[in-house]
């Protein structure tokens, strides 16, 4: 078999255009604003470019007063996400030669049943299915997913409008352990990134307590939690099942989590199409590591949670 070497342990495909069954000119009227925002180009030139140039280097931190008007501009960043579909995410794979992805399901815009499909059809892709509210149970959701062949879990409380430590999560990360699958939380952030006035603020000892809730699941902390990740290392480190990816992450960050939990607990991640394969792929090159913890944090910790090896 041949040697896998890279594995990105967060990817998503965009499919919205396609899923809701419309012309795109009908999307854009009804569903796709941020197209027909005219200050979306300005905001990409002034923060989203510089963002990428300095290598997802951050500037403000948790508490700062300005995390909150940041994330509304960002919130008019990111409703306008390219597509992106199968072929073209393995395409970039090709581009940067990463063997695998970790794709995770984002219902209502990227589906469970539409990834499922997609990943049969491009077996570098790997799924991870998120259970909905208004679906059912959480523990019988992860159960059917399971039996389709789904290879992890995906949360996230912010779309989700639920706080971490909510009963429902809860449950799918329990259920996510009964059944063997990795779970993946997104952290960092509040509602208002994803355009939601109302929902739970980011609050870290809530990831606490989820971990803790779970303790034979094996969880992975999204973007180590983006511009949170000083607080988000302080509580997760303590506890044995947590994982950190470190997309959205600037190299001296990566080397702070990987100092505070050790390599075999970091995993490679992006966030494409939103974040850059090729960018977090030079970030971590410029931490010059060791090739025994570099080969970890690339391949051999995400094969082991993905019971691949
Ligand atoms: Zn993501």
């Amino acid at each position: 078999m041949k040697k896998i070497n890279l594995i990105d342990f967060h990817a998503h495909l965009h499919l919205h255009l396609d899923v809701i069954g419309k012309s795109s000119d009908a999307c854009i009227k009804e569903n796709c604003r941020a197209m027909i925002d005219p200050l979306r180009p300005f905001f990409l030139r002034v923060m989203w470019a510089p963002y990428e140039k300095l290598g997802y280097r951050y500037f403000i931190r948790g508490n700062s007063p300005l995390v909150k008007p940041m994330e509304r501009i960002l919130a008019r960043v990111l409703r306008g996400v390219p597509s992106q579909n199968e072929n073209s995410l393995v395409a970039e794979m090709d581009r940067q030669k990463i063997d695998y992805s970790v794709v995770l399901a984002l219902p209502p815009f990227a589906p469970n049943n539409q990834i499922l499909e997609c990943c049969r059809k491009q077996p570098r892709l790997i799924p991870f299915l998120m259970p909905e509210r208004n679906v059912g149970a959480a523990a019988r959701q992860i159960s059917d997913f399971a039996g389709k062949g789904a290879k992890g879990i995906k949360l996230h409380p912010l779309l989700q409008s639920l706080a971490p430590d909510d009963e429902f999560c809860i449950e799918s990360a329990q259920a996510a352990g009964s059944h063997g699958l990795p779970l993946v939380i997104h952290a960092g952030g509040s509602g208002l990134l994803f355009g939601k006035t109302c929902v739970p603020e980011f609050n870290v000892s809530a990831f606490g307590r989820l971990l803790a809730a779970a303790p034979q699941t094996r969880i992975v902390i999204a973007h180590s939690g983006l511009w949170e990740y000083s607080e988000i290392i302080e509580v997760v480190r303590r506890y044995k099942n947590a994982w950190l990816d470190i997309s959205f992450q600037h190299t001296e960050v990566m080397a702070k989590v990987i100092d505070a939990v050790g390599y075999q607990r970091v995993l490679f991640g992006s966030d494409s199409p939103i974040g850059k394969q090729e960018i977090i792929l030079k970030n971590f090159r410029a931490l010059n590591l060791h090739e025994t913890e570099s080969r970890a944090i690339l391949a051999e910790n995400a094969l082991k949670l993905l019971n691949m090896d």
